[in-house]
């Protein structure tokens, strides 16, 4: 299958390149600012990396004529901030709802009509547990994932008849640069207050897309799939 992953430079999105490489899929990924990590992934995985804004109309066109068709899209590049809402400048909420929500849909767009020619296709978003359960001091961040998903599970209906199924993953905590910030304290709280009692991988993000790109995932579509070790029950 060949693949599309936004943001595969590093965190969630490097687990899903290297779990599909590994799996024998042919896998493309961007990456924006890590070009160094970008590239030392793409070469220990065998897959091509492409400098992308996923938030840039032009770039995404770009991407498409340099790629081609994809079988499968995963929209996974995305960006969060810690603010409090009298300190959300209208430049830091476009940004994340630009990256976050603009960004899937733009690459949707693009992608979406070479899958409907072709009567099939998978799109795998990831979203988060705070879509649905928000999250303070970060409105922005997760009313772009609430955007994410009611935009999943439209594309699912819209594009169901045409063989293609939409579904989004919805991690929890996961050990990654995009939390580099919080203390061991809080750190500390969160898998306290995590059934599972650990943090999430990359890796058991990236096998929950896995499954949901495989054959034993055709008859779901529109689904959001927890990935969060039962955080957010
Ligand atoms: P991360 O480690 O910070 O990685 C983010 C990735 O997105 C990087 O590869 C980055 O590329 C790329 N990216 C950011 N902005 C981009 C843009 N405008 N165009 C193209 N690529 C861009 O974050 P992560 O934790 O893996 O997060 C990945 C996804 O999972 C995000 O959508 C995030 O919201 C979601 N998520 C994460 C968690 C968590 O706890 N970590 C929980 C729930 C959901 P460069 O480095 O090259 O710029």
């Amino acid at each position: 299958m060949k693949i599309l992953i936004t943001g595969g430079s590093r965190g969630i999105g490097e687990g899903a390149v290297r779990r599909l490489a590994n799996a024998g899929h042919d896998v493309a990924f961007t990456y924006l600012r890590s070009e160094e990590k970008a590239k030392s992934v793409a070469k220990a995985t065998n897959t091509r990396c492409y400098r992308c804004d996923t938030a840039s109309e032009d770039d995404v066109r770009k991407l498409h004529a340099e790629l081609g068709a994809a079988d499968a899209v995963v929209l996974n590049a995305g960006i969060g901030s810690f603010d409090q809402i009298q300190d959300v400048t209208l430049g830091k909420w476009r940004r994340i709802l630009d990256t976050n929500l603009t960004g899937a849909f733009l690459t949707v767009r693009e992608f979406v009509p070479d899958m409907i020619r072709l009567k099939r296709g998978r799109i795998v978003a990831v979203s988060s547990m705070w879509a649905s359960h928000g999250s303070s001091c970060e409105s922005h961040y997760s009313a772009s994932k609430g955007g994410l998903e009611a935009f999943v599970k439209s594309l699912a209906k819209e594009l169901g008849p045409s063989g293609i199924t939409v579904n989004a993953v919805a991690p929890g905590f996961i050990d990654t640069d995009m939390n580099a910030a919080l203390g061991a304290d809080a750190v500390g709280e969160i898998v306290f207050e995590t059934p599972l009692q650990r943090a999430g991988t990359p890796d058991d993000v990236a096998a929950a897309i896995e499954f949901l790109l495989s054959d034993g995932a055709s008859f779901i579509t529109g689904a959001i799939l927890p990935v969060d070790g039962g955080y957010a029950l």
